[in-house]
């Protein structure tokens, strides 16, 4: 299998996480191109969360890109999407730009950032929203270490300011807001600050140079049994199917509560 080279990809959050869980699982899926399809594994439960999972962003991305309003042949995903639209209306002052992506190159660092939903007010605050569909609720501090929020708000702050009435976007601008259709009450804005985005921009600096710096064979597997369970290459490294699969939307994660994961024997 013919290895890529680290210089020429752009590091995204699912990308770092897939790092900071096993570097051998990163190196099987950035560096040697093994992606497996998203119906793979998992059971049918598993995967009719993942379509009906897709079906919702799908209806969210037609919504807010001209106001349209879709069905799905779901009740439960046609349930959701009137919470959603209850919940952030569509109107036709401020900006809004669905499932966007940005991209950020300097000094050797690449990353991207695809965003459910960017909002833009007329005064040039950014509130990025992420759509979860996921039956478990993590807690706000769950998300605010997690690498998704840290990626989305860094590079947002970095190259968003061609979305900005003032030409630049100073992290105090910037939101996040992690929104479940399951827990429609719920919601938790995550702020951000100068000092927050200098200490991201330090970890993830050294966090790719640290991934760039290793040589081929230096990307190890973890020794936590309990990830490999859940890991698509669970049949290259152990032999056998994993349990269940962490799968969907470009790595929606399935938020795995690892602490209560039995420790598993191969
Ligand atoms: S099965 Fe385990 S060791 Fe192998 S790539 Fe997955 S997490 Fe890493």
């Amino acid at each position: 299998m013919l290895s890529r080279n680290l210089d020429d990809l752009y590091f995204s959050q699912s990308a770092l996480v897939a790092y900071q869980n096993c570097p051998l699982k990163f190196r099987r899926r950035y560096l040697d191109g093994l992606f497996w399809p998203a119906d793979w594994g998992g059971d049918a439960d598993q995967r009719k969360a993942v379509e009906l999972g897709n079906i919702f962003h799908l209806l969210a991305q037609r919504y807010f890109f001209r106001g349209e309003i879709g069905r799905g042949d779901s009740e439960l995903v046609n349930n959701w999407f009137a919470r959603l639209r209850e919940f952030r209306p569509y109107n036709q002052s401020g900006r809004f730009l669905p499932e966007h992506e940005l991209r950020l190159n300097e000094a050797g660092i690449r990353l991207v950032a695809k965003y459910d939903l960017l909002y833009i007010t007329p005064r040039g605050k950014m509130i990025i929203y992420d759509w979860k569909t996921n039956t478990t609720l993590p807690k706000i501090n769950y998300w605010r270490k997690h690498l998704q929020t840290i990626v989305y708000r860094y590079v947002l702050s970095k190259v968003g300011g061609v979305y900005s009435p003032q030409g630049v976007v100073h992290p105090d601008d910037v939101t996040m807001i992690y929104w479940n259709p399951r827990y429609p009450g719920v919601i938790e804005p995550l702020s951000y600050n100068y000092n927050e985005f200098l200490r991201d921009e330090a970890f993830l600096q050294d966090l790719i140079s640290v991934i760039k710096d290793k040589d081929y064979e230096e990307f190890m597997a973890t020794g936590d049994q309990k990830r490999c369970a859940y890991c698509e290459y669970c049949p290259i490294c152990h032999g056998k199917r994993a349990v269940q699969l962490e799968l969907g939307e470009e790595d929606m994660d399935f938020d795995l509560d690892w602490e209560n994961i039995d420790e598993i024997q191969f």
